[in-house]
C-alpha cells in the first residue's frame, strides 16, 4: 500500500490499491488462485510464521483482497489521527457478503451468555441474525430506541452482560439516525464496544471512527461497489492486535472469504465513489423535495428534509445526507403497488447504492421475515416504498415519478 498523505478521497480510491505485478498491468491483477507456491520448505515455513498470511491459501488472504481492503481502510481512516497524533491505522477484512462480515463481527466479540444491544430500526437480515441465530448460539439481543439516553443508560445498568452495542445509522429503510459520538461515550464508560453499520452513509459522508466507534461494518455490495455487480462485506477495526488475532481467526475459520474477481470489481467501483456520491446526494435531495410537495404523497423519510425527526443529528454527523429515501402514498399499499408497477426509468429491485435508481417494497421483500406487528412498530408499514436514488439525469427521474404518480 502506497502510504501517501492524499488531500482528497478520490485520490485515495484511485491510488491506494496495489498494482504491483511483473507484467506492467495498470489495474490490480485478479489473483484467481486457491493456493500460493513456495520455492522451498524453508520459504513455506517463513510465510506461515510471518505476520503477512496473504500468500498461503486464499481463504486466509489474497493480494486482490489486500488491495481492496487497503482502499476501504484508507477511506475510513482518511484525515483521522490516533491518540499519539499519528495517522490512524485500521485493519479491514474483506468478506463474501455483508452478512458474512457481520457474522465475524458478532462471533468474535460475543460468546454464549453475552448480550448484544442495538437500536430497533435495522436492516432485515441483521435483525433476523440477531434475534434468531444469535439466540440459538446463546447470545441474547436487546432492541431499544437508543436515541433515548435515559433508556440507554438504564438498559446498560440492568444488563451487566452487554458486550457490544451495534448501530446502523442511517438505518435501512427508515433512515433513522442515532448519535454515534454520544452512544460511544456512554458505552465506553461501561467498558462496552461499539460497532457501526456505515453501509448507507459510506466513509465519504460519515466516519464512525472519528466519533469513537471500535468497529465499522459495510455491506460493500451497495455504494462502495456502486454498480450492483457483486456482493461483498467489510469489517474494520482500530484495535489492530485484536483484528489480527481473534477477529482474523473467526473470519478464516467461518470461511466467509471473498473471491479475487469480486474484489477486483470492488476496487474498480470504489474509484468513482466521491463523484458518484455527490450526484446520488444531489439527485436525492431533489427527488425528496419533489415527492414531499406532491399531493399523492402522505409522508417522505429523508434525513435531508427538516421534517425528519433525526434531521439535526444526521446533519451533524454526515457531510451530506445519505442518498436513500422511503415514502408512503396516500392510497396505501394498493396505490403503492400501482405506482411501482408504472415506473419506466426506475428499476424494480431490492438492494441499494447502485448507479441506477432502485425501488422496492420492504414489507413484502427485505423485511418479509420480520413479524408484521414488530415491523410496523419499527416504521416499516405496509405501504412504505424505498427508493435508492441513482445518478441518472434528474429530469428523467422527475418525469418518471410524475407519470407513475398520475397512474395510481
Ligand atoms: C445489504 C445490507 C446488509 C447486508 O449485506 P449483504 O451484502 O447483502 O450481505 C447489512 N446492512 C445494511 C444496512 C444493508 O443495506
Amino acid at each position: 500500500m502506497k502510504k501517501k498523505n492524499f488531500k482528497g478521497i478520490s485520490t485515495v480510491t484511485l491510488h491506494t490499491a496495489s498494482t504491483e505485478n511483473n507484467n506492467f498491468s495498470h489495474t490490480t491483477p485478479i489473483y484467481a488462485t486457491s493456493t500460493f507456491t513456495f520455492d522451498s520448505t524453508d520459504e513455506g515455513m517463513e510465510r506461515f510464521k510471518g505476520e503477512d498470511k496473504t500468500r498461503i491459501y486464499t481463504r486466509w488472504g489474497n493480494p486482490t483482497f489486500t488491495a481492496a481492503q487497503d482502499v476501504i481502510a484508507a477511506l475510513e481512516a482518511f484525515g483521522l489521527k490516533n491518540e499519539k497524533g499519528e495517522q490512524l491505522e485500521l485493519k479491514a477484512l474483506l468478506h463474501s457478503s455483508g452478512q458474512a462480515a457481520m457474522s465475524t463481527l458478532f462471533f468474535s466479540t460475543l460468546s454464549a451468555g453475552d448480550t448484544l444491544l442495538s437500536h430497533y430500526s435495522l436492516y432485515g437480515g441483521t435483525q433476523e441474525l440477531m434475534q434468531k441465530l444469535l439466540l440459538e448460539a446463546g447470545i441474547k439481543c436487546i432492541l431499544i430506541d437508543v436515541r433515548d439516553a435515559t433508556l440507554l443508560e438504564k438498559t446498560i445498568k440492568e444488563n451487566a452482560n452487554i458486550k457490544l452495542i451495534h448501530l446502523e445509522t442511517p438505518a435501512n429503510p427508515t433512515l433513522q439516525c442515532v448519535d454515534i459520538e454520544a452512544i460511544c461515550k456512554t458505552a465506553h464508560a461501561h467498558g462496552i464496544r461499539v460497532s457501526v453499520d456505515n453501509t448507507v452513509a459510506t466513509p465519504y459522508l460519515q466516519q464512525p471512527f472519528a466519533l469513537g466507534a471500535d468497529f465499522v461494518f459495510h455491506s460493500a455490495t451497495k455504494f462502495l461497489n456502486g454498480h450492483g455487480s457483486a456482493l461483498h462485506g467489510v469489517l474494520l477495526g482500530k484495535d489492530l492486535e485484536f483484528m489480527k488475532t481473534k477477529v482474523w481467526k473467526w473470519h478464516v475459520l467461518l470461511g466467509g472469504n471473498s473471491n479475487a474477481f469480486d474484489a477486483y470489481l470492488l476496487i474498480q467501483g470504489m474509484k468513482t465513489l466521491e463523484i458518484r456520491m455527490d450526484r446520488h446526494c444531489s439527485n436525492t435531495q431533489k427527488v425528496a423535495q419533489f415527492l414531499d410537495q406532491h399531493p399523492s404523497i402522505e409522508k417522505v423519510n429523508f434525513t435531508g428534509l427538516s421534517s425528519h425527526p433525526d434531521h439535526a443529528i444526521a446533519s451533524k454527523q454526515m457531510k451530506q445526507h445519505a442518498p436513500l429515501i422511503s415514502f408512503e402514498l396516500k392510497g396505501g399499499i394498493e396505490a403503492g403497488k400501482k405506482f411501482i408497477d408504472a415506473l419506466e426509468v426506475c428499476t424494480r429491485a431490492v438492494s441499494l447504492g447502485t448507479v441506477d435508481t432502485l425501488v422496492s417494497h420492504p414489507a413484502t421483500m427485505t423485511h418479509y421475515g420480520i413479524p408484521k406487528e414488530e415491523r410496523i412498530k419499527y416504521g416499516i408499514t405496509d405501504g412504505l416504498i424505498r427508493m435508492s436514488v441513482g445518478i441518472e439525469n434528474y429530469e428523467d427521474l422527475e418525469a418518471d415519478l410524475t407519470q407513475a404518480l398520475a397512474k395510481i
